[in-house]
């Protein structure tokens, strides 16, 4: 059994490590913010109650993300493990979560913020299709236009320098408690997220001496 939490700034690549790991290992990932939005969008009690906080202005609570994270780990579906990704989010649901669940390892992957800048600030997306692009990684073939529908291709509304800003100082206040709560138990490993993802991922299973990573195709 192994059971992991994933911490790691936007644009640290967080998602996308998660769904490597438990790709290969057998894990279930956990990922708070899929579990919202598979909420909204099957018009369920939790997604009317994710939409009113939202259309509100104002972001889910802690209190929310914890009821959805405990019911999720309930269900006890993982045989082999699970990466949880986007949780804990405060000192408090850290201790619960260390107390409850022994976790094993903290994955807490280190961006520094001008790169961190640079990734998100370059996303685009096509309002017509949903599909992403990255100006840095993922380039349409046509300058702002969709690859698949040629539509012109926007900035998302939350992907301005100022919300970013709010965003990632939003993020180090609640972090910072959660990490020290966690290296106390000593069991943070902090993993350098600037490489390639295909490096980081082999970085992760060193630290954590799990199999390594074999690359597809
Ligand atoms: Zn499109």
């Amino acid at each position: 059994m192994r059971k992991f939490v994933i911490m790691g700034v936007q644009g640290s690549g967080k998602g996308t490590q998660s769904e490597l790991l438990c790709a290969d290992l057998d894990l279930v990932h956990i990922a708070v913010g899929d579990i919202f939005r598979w909420n909204v969008q099957n018009h369920t009690k939790l997604g009317a109650q994710v939409r009113r906080t939202m259309s509100a202005g104002d972001l889910v609570g802690d209190d929310l993300v914890e009821a959805v994270v405990r019911e999720r780990l309930d269900r006890h579906d993982w045989n082999y493990g699970f990466v949880v990704d986007g949780f804990p989010r405060n000192g408090r649901q850290a201790e619960f979560f260390m107390e409850s669940y022994d976790i094993d390892a903290v994955i807490h992957l280190e961006l520094p913020e001008d790169e961190v800048r640079r990734r998100v600030l370059s996303r685009r997306l096509c309002p017509n299709c949903g599909m992403d692009y990255n100006l840095i990684a993922d380039r349409p073939e046509v300058e702002g236009r969709c690859d698949i529908c040629g539509h012109e291709l926007v900035t998302r509304a939350d992907d301005t320098p100022e919300a970013l800003e709010a965003r990632l100082r939003d993020y180090h206040e609640k972090t910072k408690p959660v990490l020290d709560l966690f290296g106390r138990k000593e069991v943070v490993h902090n993993i350098d997220a600037r490489p390639t993802v295909d490096e980081v991922q082999q970085a992760i299973r060193e630290t954590l001496s799990l199999p390594p990573y074999k690359p597809a195709g």
